[in-house]
């Protein structure tokens, strides 16, 4: 049995199984993961959430790379893997997506249960009221001169719904994550260098609590050694090709 076919026939058998995706699952669509040359996340220093809080010139900074970054997500659409993957939860096979992408491409391709790990630029709230803009809106008021928008509303900034350096992960986003992560059979980490938290933890936790580690990822990881599966292969065409598989 080949990888796929062996990946397929788990998907087949499990009750619970979860994908968990990193950026490498929307390269494909065209959005730069972290470490690419060209990527906003390597032509800008991220600014750390305190900053942001206490300076306007670190909003501005910060607006500035977030327009930026948007523009790229908002041309971007869900590829063969974000779709594979949509495909597998509405035959029954897959039961959530955990994902640490803030690309809002899974959605988009049609997956229902998605938990955002890191948020959504999708959308923008304000950091003291909680009220929430589409980000066209407020990028139309950085547009007119305004660049570090703050609420009409309490006059609080104005800031992406994605989780910043040095900002707490959302409880109730971690809570679900690591209740699936727990309860999985089957546990796909998909596109994660799997380094930095909490994709260095989730599966681990899946693998402890008896789920079977598959990874997909063109490059090692550090939990490459605890895998029961490991493909190094490009995503789209994997999981499509897992996908048409598992439909038979
Ligand atoms: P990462 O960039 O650290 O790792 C991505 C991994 O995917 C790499 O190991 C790379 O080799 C692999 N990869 C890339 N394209 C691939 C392909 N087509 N086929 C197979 N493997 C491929 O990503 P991470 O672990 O998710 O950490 C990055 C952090 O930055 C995350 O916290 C995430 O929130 C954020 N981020 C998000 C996006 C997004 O929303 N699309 C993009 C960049 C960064
Ligand atoms: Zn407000």
């Amino acid at each position: 049995m080949d990888a796929i076919e062996q990946l397929a026939w788990w998907l087949a058998e499990a009750e619970a199984a979860v994908a968990f995706t990193g950026a490498g699952i929307s390269t494909e669509s065209g959005i730069p993961d972290f470490r690419s040359p060209g990527g906003v996340w390597t032509r800008h220093k991220p600014v750390m959430y305190d900053e942001f809080v206490a300076s306007r010139e670190a909003r501005a900074r910060y607006w500035k790379m977030r327009v930026e970054a948007y523009r790229e997500f908002a041309a971007a659409r869900p590829n063969d893997g974000h779709l594979s993957l949509a495909r597998l939860e509405q035959s029954g096979r897959l039961r959530a997506v955990i994902t640490q992408n803030i690309d809002g491409l899974h959605q988009l391709a049609g997956s229902r249960r998605v938990i955002e790990l890191h948020g959504t630029a999708r959308v923008v709230g304000c950091i003291g009221c909680d009220r929430e803009w589409e980000p066209e809106t407020v990028h139309a008021r950085i547009d007119a001169g305004d660049d570090a928008p703050d609420c009409e509303f309490c006059g609080s900034p104005l800031k992406s719904k994605t989780i910043s350096f040095g900002q707490a992960m959302p409880p109730e986003a971690m809570a679900q994550g690591e209740r699936l992560s727990r309860e999985a059979d089957v546990f796909l980490a998909i596109g994660s260098s799997l380094v930095v938290e909490p994709a260095a933890s989730l599966p681990r936790v899946a693998k402890q609590f008896g789920a079977k580690l598959v990874i997909i990822n063109r490059e090692p990881t550090p939990l490459d050694r605890g895998a029961d599966l490991i493909i190094r292969e490009p995503i789209g065409a994997t999981l499509r090709a897992v996908g048409d598989r598992a439909a038979h």
